[in-house]
């Protein structure tokens, strides 16, 4: 079977390529590993693109021009990131809703007291779940074939160019040819045996936030094929989660976000890192990476009945007890430490107007690591805990692309017929760090110009 463009993947990523080839007239085939209930991959979990605007527009309140959202980028990133790329992302943000409406986005205002983001990021009205289901739902209107339940293991490709896709579907290979390719299935988040070989053993305790089936088999075999690579193995987005959530899969409301409001020890019984540093919405990629680096990967999370109510539940209920030693055996941290690290932290906090949100006067003095907002004592029963382990939301290794979204070789060529999308040539634009909403940004934008040129490419 033959067609115009193969689309490699079922996320956001893929389906903006898919609407945007099939809008321009091309005939489009889309192959998703996994079931028809589980389509979606990570974007499926998403709540919203980080936007640029000039002014108010549709749910997004004040302003977020290109450059603040750039200088915030290029600080997270330390500079890691393709200028050119990255302000394409950025300025595609600025137009991209209309078109989303139009094909059956819906958006709603930032939930009040969770993100600090009502500014930046548009949210999806029931989100990324409903957002995908309207984006299949107008691919299928406008007659584009979906396959689900197909794995891709393998790319034929000819001095750059693309031939063809081998696929399993239903334990039979399979060759489906197309005049060009949108790659576009994520990165190597579920591939525990990949995460183990650029992490080593911490790898073992990290939990897959999202899908299990962005394994990075097809990112492995572009990269044997010559492919360009970008990017660090061990950089992605990597969060504090609740220890208790599943491998894979547990999504959003697994989140712990109580971290900034008290203190955070490892299973020593001793703080690591400052808690306060900064807003938590802002700070909270970060900890993932710091719980990683811990012993046995795993941390938790102190507060008291102060703190409750002032951060949005995960869907774990916290341990609590009446005395902090009692906490500590619940946690399985040694009461004794737990209470004398309390004891100095207590001992150090000055006295100050505790506001959680914004960054208030409530520092601690004397000790290491400070905390250098929103320090309070802990010291008003109950007293509650949260177990943490890194949770991995995305990789940032994948293929290098030029502006049209087209793969780049290893000679710095770009490949005329093979396009890339979303996680698997994120990297090209966060080389570290996150900030809320870019992954979708990045995979709308990506995937638009790379369905867009796809059609291009086969219309020439
Ligand atoms: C819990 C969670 C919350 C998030 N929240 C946000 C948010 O609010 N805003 C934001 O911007 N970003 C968020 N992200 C990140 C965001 O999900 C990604 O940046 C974005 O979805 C990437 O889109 P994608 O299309 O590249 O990948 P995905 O949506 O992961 O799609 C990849 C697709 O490829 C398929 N696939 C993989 N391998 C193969 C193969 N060999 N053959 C066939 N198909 C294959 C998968 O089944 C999947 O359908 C979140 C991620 C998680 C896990």
């Amino acid at each position: 079977m033959s067609y115009d463009i193969l689309v490699l993947g079922g996320g956001n990523a893929a389906l903006c390529a898919t609407l945007m080839a099939r809008e321009a007239g091309a005939t489009v085939r889309l192959v998703e590993w996994a079931p028809q209930h589980f389509r979606g991959g990570n974007s499926r979990h998403t709540r919203n693109i980080r936007s640029m605007h000039d002014a108010p527009a549709d749910v997004l309140t004040d302003t977020y021009p290109e450059e603040e959202y750039w200088q915030d980028l290029l600080k997270v990133t330390g500079g890691q990131t393709d200028e050119k790329l990255a302000r394409m992302a950025i300025r595609h943000t600025a137009g991209c809703r209309p078109w989303m409406s139009k094909h059956g986005v819906r958006f709603q205002p930032a939930l009040g007291g969770t993100l600090h983001v009502s500014r930046t990021n548009a949210f999806f009205l029931g989100g990324g779940k409903a957002l995908m289901n309207a984006y299949y739902r107008s691919a299928q209107a406008l007659g584009v074939e979906v396959t689900y339940d197909t794995e891709v293991i393998d790319l034929e490709m000819e001095g750059g160019t693309f031939r063809s896709a081998t696929v399993i579907r239903n334990g039979a290979e399979e060759k489906i040819h197309a005049k060009a390719v949108v790659i576009a299935c994520g990165g190597f988040e579920s591939n525990l045996e990949w995460l183990r070989e650029a992490w080593g053993p911490p790898a073992d305790n990290f939990i897959v936030r999202g899908t299990p089936y962005n394994t990075g088999r097809v990112l492995k075999a572009l990269i044997a094929k010559g492919a360009k690579s970008i990017g660090d193995p061990t950089q992605g987005h990597c969060v504090a989660i609740d220890a208790r959530s599943p491998k894979f899969d547990g999504g959003i409301v697994t989140r712990v976000d109580c971290v900034s409001l008290g203190i955070v020890v490892n299973k020593h019984g001793e703080r690591f890192y400052d808690e306060g540093e900064d807003f938590w919405p802002k700070r909270y990629a970060i900890w993932g990476r710091l719980v990683a680096q811990q012993p046995d990967q795993i941390a938790y999370s102190i507060i008291d009945v102060k703190s409750m109510g002032k951060f949005m539940p995960p869907v774990f209920p916290p341990l609590k007890a009446g005395s902090l030693a009692e906490l500590a055996k619940m946690l399985t941290l040694d009461p004794a430490a737990l209470e004398a690290t309390v004891r100095r932290f207590n001992d150090a906090v000055r006295p100050g107007t505790f506001d959680h949100t914004i960054f208030d006067d409530c520092v601690t003095e004397g000790i290491t690591p400070p905390k250098t907002h929103w320090a309070r004592k802990i010291d008003t029963p109950p007293f509650y805990g949260y177990p943490l382990r890194p949770g991995i939301t995305f990789t940032y290794l994948g293929v290098k692309i030029d502006e049209r979204a087209r793969m780049i070789m290893a000679d710095d060529k770009p490949c005329a017929n093979v396009f890339a999308a979303g996680e698997i040539m994120a990297g090209n634009v966060l080389g570290k760090g996150y900030i809320a909403g870019i992954g979708m940004a990045i995979g709308t934008a990506f995937g638009r110009i790379a369905g867009e040129e796809a059609a291009r490419h086969v219309r020439s």
